[in-house]
């Protein structure tokens, strides 16, 4: 395979011709290492590329098969890794200047098993400080750039990762959801990208924003891709109390099915509350096309009413700048990274001159947003009122899966939006996550898959993703209705929605 043939092909293929021996892990990694060099620049999905440590990893694996050791599933594929999941002696930033500088002592759960995959970690990919953002410029560090249009946003706060996929940086990557920021990112850059359960994936070693609502998942140009790295991250960890004790195997079995088999006998569910005059027109016409397709593969298609979603946005910025308030206290200018302040200010003064220079405008909103949220007196009127919504919007959607097998709709309300569109007003920004909030909140599975593209106009044409949501603990279900879109998209169209973005062919983004 020459290099660019390695750096378009499928994870799961690149892994059987390395454990076939067609292919060496190094002249993987090395492929990668190149486009990299080459694209990034332009782009910006990476803030940190440890090519040493990648061809290191590159190299076990190919000593583990010349000594005829099984390999992993995933062994010898290239990996962008969100710079919030900590990798021993690898900078972690979480975007954040308060971090510059880190080295993590330990690896997060995720990482191990990555490691023990024999998956290669490329680096650290960029994303909104601490995670919070919905397009990537909340990086303390740079932007990074939509492959299909390089003025627009990839989406946040997993961008970094987004892109790097998208632009055949990695075939694989690891971004974290805590209210959308891995499935809006698939979705503006034409990519797939799965929030697991709550519970499903180990949170030991991902830089906490809103512990009841971070998850870690993966992101791939394919369902089977995107099945095969997040059977590899699953799984019980005693290290996170909130870990749900079970293993996750059948998630790309599930995939298969549902392109052998199609949808029939499913049910499936249209958010009503997700459609309507607020969102965008090109994105709801590409959104009614896929939902006539989950028809045409066999499913009953119905519309459901889950009318506490309404309230998601409200509740989620309250819920997330709370528990961010408390998680953040530990940048303290003590213990990680930066220090402001000479040996003779007083602990007080290092703590607040570290905090205003260490931290950028939107982690300041959100920490004192939750401050005032959690304070005496405030406490019930808001942070107790959102808990009780929120447990409204679980309950909506316990009652929805009591007759729908999965629930499906636009992942975001609009396709990729030009950098500094909305960089100075939060609520827009904000407005952006409307559709993935809900199942953030209920610690649902939900998955964006790239169904097609806007029409060229005043703007390119750009990717629309669609969420498809499923009862907790039914990853599964998720990837079976995943796959049977995937697979007659293939058929329609020949190839991947990525094959036709304009800017990246010729290898160039
Ligand atoms: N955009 C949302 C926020 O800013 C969600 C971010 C995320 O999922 N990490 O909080």
């Amino acid at each position: 395979m020459s290099p660019q043939a390695i750096t378009r092909a499928e994870a799961l293929t690149l892994a059987a011709q390395i454990a076939a021996g067609e292919l060496s892990a190094r002249e993987v990694t090395e492929a990668h290492l190149a486009r990299i060099a080459e694209v990034d620049p332009l782009v910006g999905a990476f803030l940190h590329v440890d090519a040493d440590g990648a061809r290191a990893q590159a190299d076990a694996v190919d000593a583990q098969r010349a000594a005829g050791e099984p390999l992993g599933p995933l062994a010898g594929v290239p990996l962008a890794l969100k710079d919030v999941l900590v990798q021993r002696g690898i900078p972690t930033t979480c975007g954040s200047r308060i971090l510059e500088g880190w080295r993590p002592p330990y690896d997060a759960t995720v990482v191990t098993r990555l490691r023990a995959a024999g998956v290669v970690i490329l680096g650290k990919a960029n994303c909104d400080e601490f995670a919070m953002g919905s397009s990537t410029e909340n990086s303390a560090y740079h932007p990074t750039r939509n492959p299909w249009a390089l003025d627009r946003v990839p989406g946040g706060s997993s961008g970094g990762s987004a892109a790097a996929v998208a632009a055949h940086l990695a075939p694989l990557a690891i971004g974290t959801d805590t209210g959308g920021s891995i499935r809006q990112p698939a979705a503006l850059t034409g990519i797939v990208g799965a929030k697991p359960t709550y519970g499903g994936v180990s949170r030991y070693g991902l830089v906490a924003f809103a512990s009841s609502l971070d998850q870690a998942g993966p992101m791939a140009r394919t369902v089977a891709d995107t099945a095969a790295l997040h059977e590899v991250i699953a799984g019980h960890d005693p290290r996170d109390a909130t870990s749900i004790p079970q293993q996750w195997p059948g998630l790309r079995a599930a995939a298969e099915a549902g392109a052998a088999e199609g949808l029939t006998g499913m049910r499936i569910g249209v958010i009503a509350e997700h459609d309507g005059p607020g969102w965008d027109a090109q994105v709801r016409a590409v959104t009614a096309d896929a939902i006539d397709r989950l028809q045409h593969l066999g499913a009953e298609v119905v519309t459901v009413s889950v009318p506490h979603v309404v309230h998601a946005l409200a509740a989620y910025y309250l819920i997330a700048p709370s528990e961010a308030s408390s998680n953040l206290a530990r940048f303290d200018g003590m213990r990680y990274g930066l220090r402001v302040g000479g040996d003779d200010d007083s602990v007080a003064a290092v703590m607040s001159a570290t905090r205003a220079a260490g931290f950028g405008p939107e982690v300041k909103r959100r920490i004192m947003l939750g401050t005032f949220a959690l304070s005496t007196g405030y406490y019930e009127a808001y942070y107790r009122s959102a808990q009780q919504v929120r447990r409204l919007i679980a309950d909506d959607f316990a009652a929805a899966f009591t007759h729908c097998d999965a629930l499906v709709g636009p992942t975001s309300p609009l396709p990729a939006f030009p950098l500094g569109e909305r960089i100075d007003d939060p609520l827009a920004m904000y407005l952006a996550d409307l559709a993935t909030l809900p199942a953030s909140l209920a610690g649902l599975p939900a998955m964006s898959v790239p169904i097609g593209l806007t029409p060229a106009g005043a703007a390119p044409a750009l990717p629309v993703g669609l969420q498809i949501i499923a009862a907790a603990t039914a990853d599964a279900t998720m990837y079976r209705v995943a796959g049977a879109l995937a697979a007659d998209q293939q058929q329609q169209w020949g190839g991947l929605l990525l094959d036709r973005a304009p800017s990246l062919s010729g290898g160039r983004p």
